[in-house]
């Protein structure tokens, strides 16, 4: 299923939207991601307090953001967070092909217990982040686990990639809470290039290469105010970031919709892997195979004798 938004008006691209790009000459990397219906739709299955909606979908964001530098279309990433003693416990959120989905689970008693504006610890109290790589054509996965540390996600993901793969990053998200109009959520991600792309050696800290300094003082002028007019195309908030360097190369916008795979056949498929005797066990009083997907929070009745 792709849908498109915004396609033949005026708004092409505007919203819902990636944009790649390179500063050859800094070798430093990037992603501007700007979301908007993808986000209301996948928010619209969970019916989540507002304050909890924000968290999902920053996580969602940084999914995009990080699952738009994947190499190839049918590789996957995914964000995991678990926690102990939190009001979000567990999150979950990947991107694949420009498919994005995601829920979290959260004790609604402990949130009405937050403060008004929490930090990331208030809500996820300690806890791990993990990301994970999977470059689907080459079956190289790789997954870094680092503590779930800072004032926000955004932090959590910069410690992530100093932590975990050593490349100095700067990650902005920012969100625009859903009034008449429906959310917007967008951010900037900025990376020095990771080993082998330039053939260079592996970078372990920003002091050693002023040419990375350069770039994050650069993109770290840009504003959420910026970041969420949706009548500012990306690729004039680009420029605006980093005029004066002398080359940026920008590749085309990709766009996102709300994706999962619980449909009726790979459901069938997934349970008639299971051996004869647990599938009868799985069977509930009514006769049906009961199977929830917790991203898109739908319950599915299988029956058996279609299996
Ligand atoms: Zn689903």
């Amino acid at each position: 299923m792709k849908s498109s938004n915004g396609n033949g008006s005026g708004s092409h691209f505007l919203v819902d939207a990636a944009l790649g790009f390179t500063i050859p000459k800094r070798h430093a990397r990037g992603r501007l991601v700007r979301l908007g219906p993808v986000l209301d739709e996948i928010l619209a299955n969970h019916n989540y307090p507002p304050l909890i909606e924000r968290v999902l979908a920053e996580a969602l964001l940084l999914a995009a953001l990080l699952g738009t530098t994947l190499k190839n279309a049918e590789g996957q990433l995914t964000i995991q967070a678990q926690t102990e003693g939190g009001v979000i416990d567990l999150l979950v959120c990947d991107y694949r092909n420009g498919e994005l989905r995601g829920y979290l689970r959260h004790d609604p008693e402990r949130l009405a217990e937050a403060p008004a504006d929490p930090s990331l610890f208030a809500l996820f109290g300690k806890g791990y982040l993990a990301i994970t790589f999977d470059q689907a054509l080459t079956g190289e996965r790789y997954q870094g686990i680092v503590p779930l540390e800072g004032g926000s996600l955004a932090e959590a993901a910069e410690n992530y990639f100093s932590q975990s793969e050593q490349i100095p990053s700067l990650v902005r998200l920012a969100i625009q809470p859903a009034k008449d109009k429906g959310h917007i959520a967008a951010g900037l991600l900025v990376q020095h290039l990771p080993e082998g792309e330039e053939g260079r050696d592996r970078i372990h800290t920003r002091l050693d290469h002023p040419e990375w300094e350069h770039v994050h003082t650069l993109a770290a002028t840009v504003k959420r105010e910026e970041l969420l007019d949706t009548s500012l195309p990306l690729e004039a908030l680009l420029w605006r970031l980093f005029n004066e360097e002398e080359e940026i190369r920008a590749t085309p916008s990709s766009s996102f919709v709300k994706g999962c795979r619980c449909n009726l056949d790979h459901i069938r498929a997934v349970i008639a892997k299971f051996p004869e005797e647990e599938r009868q066990q799985m069977v509930g009083e009514d006769g049906l195979i009961k199977v929830d997907c917790a991203y898109c929070a739908l319950s599915f009745g299988i029956d058996p004798g279609t299996i």
